[in-house]
């Protein structure tokens, strides 16, 4: 679902309240709600793409930029050389919940998926 219909899209739109860590013209970078680590952020591309398992031929670019702008924070958070993790959960039994694709970064002590 696009526009008012996807929770992600909300957030873009500043029509649902979030805590921005990063904007650009192509990505937003916020908490998640239910953070699982004491760094849990969310970056996704400010366009609507569903999922991983829907990029098209070009979302690549965006999607590359999400891994870098993880990586930038990570860093910011003070965990670049400790370490953290980037996993973007890919339809209903990857587990993905949010049909707006997003990349979890994750880092400090995980309580979930620490073996995954
Ligand atoms: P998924 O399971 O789809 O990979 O993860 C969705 C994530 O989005 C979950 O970790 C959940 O806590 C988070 N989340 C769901 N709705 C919202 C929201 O409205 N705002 C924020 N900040 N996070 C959300
Ligand atoms: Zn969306």
């Amino acid at each position: 679902m696009v526009g008012n219909g996807c929770a992600f899209c909300r957030i873009v739109a500043r029509e649902s309240p979030a805590e921005i860590e990063y904007e650009d013209d192509e990505i937003l970078a916020f908490k998640d709600l239910y953070p699982k680590a004491p760094v849990h952020l969310l970056i996704i591309p400010k366009r609507h793409i569903e999922s991983l398992a829907r990029l098209e031929p070009g979302d690549e670019t965006v999607a590359g930029h999400c891994v870098r702008v993880a990586r930038l924070l990570a860093e910011r958070a003070g965990y670049g050389e400790r370490g953290y993790r980037l996993s973007c959960n890919t339809g209903p039994e990857g587990g993905q919940v949010v049909y707006h694709l997003h990349f979890h970064l994750t880092a400090g002590h995980l309580t979930a998926g620490r073996r995954g």
